[in-house]
């Protein structure tokens, strides 16, 4: 049986220790010390080097006592700012912050509620399948612990299940849609803009003919696209020699995100050929699809361990990209659960506790499902 008490203690621990992205080094090594006590395997990559991080991706292992399928527990050790000093306040069924910063249940609810299951099966002799741990760092700047991650160097895994989301766990994400992100650098020419204006190639006025032109916004049921962010000019007497545009579109499908990168590229270079000026685009796959099919065993075991806790079991389409999208890409069958965390990324953040033992009981439930 999950402990609530010890649940609620080891996630306001958590909370307390600051890990905003490419800072997780205490998270990690108070998951590490966790883990090592209970009798894993754990091992830490190198991630944080590629991108100025102080800590790699924990990564855990604990073969099976018994038969069964090879189950992953996967959340994120850092949090979004503000971040540090968090004061949680424990109010019946919520945690929350005293305002001044996010709570970090994105992602230590994850944390807490893995930790409690892990905890519960060595205290309680419970015969489970090869278990793997893997707390990702900086997800929160885009994906880039998961990202990092060599699935070749661990143990096979025929099911993976990260708690990053809303909701209770019986929430499974079985669709998520693949990112791609555009960076277009229009090339005009400067010139005086009133002594010699017919000089100059106007890089923004490039820019906003190929903004103006493309399709954006939801383009379909499983696809959409974005400009986010323009830039570009120095002064008002100056024809704007340079400008760039950042944009995105994502759809479930990979033809379908490929074909609305390939449009929105031509609306660049349409623009650029117009006024004479040139244009460089540069596209970037920012994370794959998950692409579950209700009889994968992610799903049959998903949906398996939420009834064993009492809960029907929804599958769930998402329109944004956590790690499993990442895991999924990289060929391992990853669902993204709901662990309590709510109104995320403000400083109203808050976490309802019986999702998050709901969580903890899930993986326990997953445990039980996974034997042969
Ligand atoms: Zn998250």
């Amino acid at each position: 049986m999950v402990q609530r008490d010890r649940l609620v203690q080891t996630f306001l621990e958590l909370v307390q220790i600051g890990s905003e992205s490419k800072n997780e080094r205490a998270v990690a090594d108070y998951v590490t010390a966790k883990l090592r006590g209970l009798g894993y395997e754990v091992k830490e990559d190198r991630a944080g080097d590629d991108f100025g991080g102080n800590a790699g991706n924990v990564l855990a292992y604990k073969p099976g006592s018994c038969e069964g399928l090879s189950v992953m527990f996967c959340s994120h050790m850092d949090t979004v700012p503000p971040g540090n000093n968090v004061k949680p306040i424990v109010d019946g069924n919520i945690i929350r912050t005293d305002g001044t910063t996010v709570l970090g249940g994105d992602d230590k609810a994850g944390i807490a509620a893995i930790l409690e299951a892990v905890t519960t099966i060595e205290e309680e002799k419970i015969a489970h399948g090869p278990i793997q741990v893997i707390f990702t760092v900086s997800e929160e700047i885009g994906l880039l612990g998961a990202k990092h991650v060599n699935f070749d160097e661990l143990p096979k895994v025929d099911a993976a299940f990260l708690f990053d989301s809303e909701g209770k766990p019986n929430e499974i994400c079985v669709a998520s849609p693949y990112h791609i992100d555009l960076t277009a650098t229009f090339h005009g020419k400067a010139a005086h803009a009133g002594l010699e204006p017919e000089n100059g190639i106007n890089a923004i006025v490039m820019a906003s003919k190929a903004v103006a032109s493309m399709k954006l916004g939801r383009l379909d049921a499983e696809s959409c696209a974005n400009i986010g962010i323009i830039e570009g000019g120095r002064a008002t007497n100056i024809v704007t020699p340079e400008a760039v545009i950042y944009g995105e579109a994502r759809s479930l499908k990979k033809e379908r995100v490929d074909e609305i990168i390939g449009d929105m590229v031509r609306c660049c270079e349409e623009a650029a050929k117009e006024m004479g000026g040139t244009v460089d685009v540069k596209i970037e796959e920012s994370y794959g699809a998950i692409d579950l099919q209700p009889d994968d065993a992610t799903v049959q075991l998903a949906g398996r361990a939420a009834r064993r806790i009492g809960l029907e079991p929804e599958l769930v389409k998402s329109g944004g990209g956590t790690d499993a999208n990442v895991f999924c890409g990289k060929g391992i069958p990853a669902t993204n659960l709901g662990v309590g965390m709510t109104k995320v990324h403000s400083v109203e953040e808050y976490l309802e506790i019986d999702a998050m033992e709901a969580a903890s009981a899930f993986i326990l439930a997953v445990i039980e499902e996974a034997k042969a």
